[in-house]
């Protein structure tokens, strides 16, 4: 008896068709779960060229092995697809409790394909998949759907869904599973609405066997008794991500008004702190004692009313510090109205932000605006904003294409302020403050991301953050390392696993009885070949080295008014060479034959060959 069902679910809402797959035992040990097996499901059956928004588009969700188990903060779920943001590979990592009921029904992940007639959710319980008419919610917020389906299915019922922002095809909806946790990022909600598909509900009950019960109870209390007095797990259980605020205010890698500087007036009015005031509870995912959700509500002011489970420190910057906004109540209601509408907070921030200083500069003006003084600062109008980009009105219809074809759709020299990679917004770190993340926001396969690999020594002081040399291997190893967590899948927050490398191993090993699973060195060749296959995604699509860069704001104008971070520019060049040797790849950014052979990816060289020069 192993932790993985071995089981998947096909689900073609064309046809409204599905059947089981058993997962080819091969695949397990190859690429794990979660985000690897996902990505090699999709490099498989989707051919070069499929326009994202269309029925050839595939949508999965991927558990990874010790998911649903006792195991803390592994309960995750990947969701892999094309984006329709970036066109390259997507993926995003939701908690709550779906992905753990989704194997407890018997099923480490769903393929969905096809696209429904008219909008459709799905029911999967003891006796099978149900495909229903969606006309009743669809339309409604991620709050109301939820709401709706619960009171249909039993109180138990987990879900995730979209919201308007998805059904009218925002390309960065998200996913929100749980009440209101999110899967961000890239625009997979945009896929699902593409396919009519408003939510999928699934009642099981559990629990779920592992290899060795005896072996993995005892390292799982080892784990739990860890964590119970970690300070890094008891700081995130009081404040969540909040605490980093000021901090990297301090280091002026805080990106305020769309990168213009890195200084924040006020932001001691964004500490953890502050936002603790309206702390109500911690809310959080399946298996995890950490709970950093924190849920506050507003209780005063013109926001009065609002609650959501955040921000965190992201939306605390994305649709607040970056927008020069520092008023808590504002950010609270703001937070909860992404969320409803089911949008990502980090693309709308950046979506705003741009808008914003196009206003500034005087390329668009209040006609453009339907009248909103977009000002930095001005949370009165920017909520308004918002809203119009979750429902695709007026300035909002052209937001929600994202700043990339916004920009090309306006011209007049607006591409200069859309600060994305590949097409995905920027996260909260200034890539001219931290180096390392300059080479992971220019070379992450899913555009600029903070979630595809950290730099650990950088943040903490341990190497030089503005050294443009000698970070290529490092960097190399944490995109790796991502890879691993993320097909585990496990929280990205160390602090709430709380586990070494070597503890991991031996837990995956109790758990599924792969023996190999034991050996950190096997693992981490797992993380080089996920990595490897979704660069090969995106080179067969024609992405390559001339991809792999930042907005000329970074690679040339001196960053302002940031601390001990004034004056840094990012210089790519090197660092770029340094990675691509690290990884295997070519100067263009290409995998090497000899590279995907060695990791067992022969079978994507026909694909990959004619690229290498
Ligand atoms: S720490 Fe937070 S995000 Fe991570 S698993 Fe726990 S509740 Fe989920």
């Amino acid at each position: 008896m192993r932790s993985y069902t071995g089981k998947l679910i096909r689900i073609n809402l064309s046809n409204h068709q599905s059947h089981i797959e058993d997962i080819p035992e091969q695949w397990m040990k190859d690429f794990l779960g979660g985000r690897g097996l996902a990505v090699r499901y999709l490099y498989g059956e989707l051919g070069a060229g499929v326009e994202p928004l269309a029925p050839d588009n595939k949508l999965l969700f991927m558990m990874g092995p010790l998911g649903a188990t006792t195991v803390q903060a592994v309960s995750r779920m990947a969701v892999v697809t094309k984006s329709p943001l970036t066109g390259c590979i997507a993926k995003s990592i939701v908690g709550g409790n779906f992905g753990a009921f989704l194997k407890f029904a018997g099923f480490d992940g769903i393929i969905i394909e096809g696209e429904a007639e008219k909008p459709t959710y799905i029911h999967i319980d003891r006796e099978g998949v149900h495909f229903i008419d969606a006309d009743e919610i669809w339309g409604l917020d991620t709050e109301k759907t939820q709401t709706r389906l619960r009171q249909r299915h039993g109180a138990s019922t987990q879900i995730a869904c979209i919201g308007p922002a998805g059904e009218k095809l925002v390309r960065y909806a998200v996913i929100i599973s749980s009440e209101r946790r999110c899967a961000g990022r890239t625009g997979i909600g945009a896929v699902m609405g593409a396919k009519k598909l408003k939510a999928i509900a699934v009642n099981s009950a559990g629990p779920l066997k592992v290899y060795d019960p005896e072996q993995f109870k005892g390292l799982v209390k080892k784990q739990i008794e860890g964590l119970r007095t970690s300070p890094g797990r008891i700081q995130m259980t009081d404040f969540g991500t909040a605490y980093l605020t000021l901090g990297y205010e301090k280091m002026g890698t805080f990106p305020v008004k769309n990168f213009q500087e890195g200084h924040l007036e006020g932001v001691e009015n964004l500490s953890e702190k502050e936002l603790a005031k309206l702390k109500v509870k911690n809310d959080g995912c399946y298996g995890c004692m950490t709970k950093c959700g924190q849920v506050r509500k507003v209780t005063e002011g013109p926001y009065a009313g609002a609650s959501s489970e955040g921000p965190d420190y992201e939306t605390i910057w994305a649709i607040g510090g970056n927008l020069g906004i520092t008023d808590i109540t504002y950010l609270i209601a703001a937070d909860s109205l992404c969320d409803r509408l089911g949008m990502d907070t980090i693309s709308t921030g950046g979506s705003v932000g741009f808008a914003c200083e196009l206003f500034q500069r005087g390329v668009i003006n209040k006609k453009e605006t339907d009248g909103l003084e977009l000002t930095w600062g001005n949370h009165a109008d920017i909520i308004k904003l918002i809203e119009k980009i979750g429902r695709r009105e007026g300035l909002g219809k052209l937001l929600g294409e994202g700043t990339k074809r916004a920009a090309a759709q306006i011209g007049k020299g607006a591409e200069t302020y859309a600060m994305q990679v590949k097409g995905l917004e920027f996260p909260a770190y200034e890539p001219r403050a931290i180096k390392g993340y300059g080479l992971i926001f220019a070379t992450a396969n899913i555009g600029a991301s903070h979630m595809y690999g950290r730099p650990g020594d950088e943040l903490s002081g341990k190497v030089d953050r503005f050294a443009d040399q000698g970070k290529g291997a490092s960097i190399a190893r944490v995109q790796i390392g991502q890879a691993v967590t993320d097909s585990v899948v496990q929280c990205a927050f160390g602090a709430a696993t709380g586990f070494s490398p070597e503890a991991r191993a031996e837990l995956l090993v109790a758990a599924t009885g792969f023996k190999e699973f034991g050996d950190p060195a096997y693992l981490n060749k797992i993380g080089e070949r996920i990595l490897c296959l979704e660069r090969s995604f995106n080179v067969r699509e024609g992405f390559n080295r001339k991809d792999d860069t930042l907005p000329a704001r970074m690679l040339t104008e001196p960053l302002q008014n940031a601390g001990p971070s004034t004056g840094q520019v990012v210089r790519l060049d090197t660092l770029l060479d340094e990675l691509y040797d690290t990884l295997g790849y070519t100067r263009e950014g290409i995998p090497s034959i000899e590279k995907l052979n060695s990791l067992g990816l022969e079978w994507v060289v026909p694909d990959i060959k004619k690229f290498v020069k």
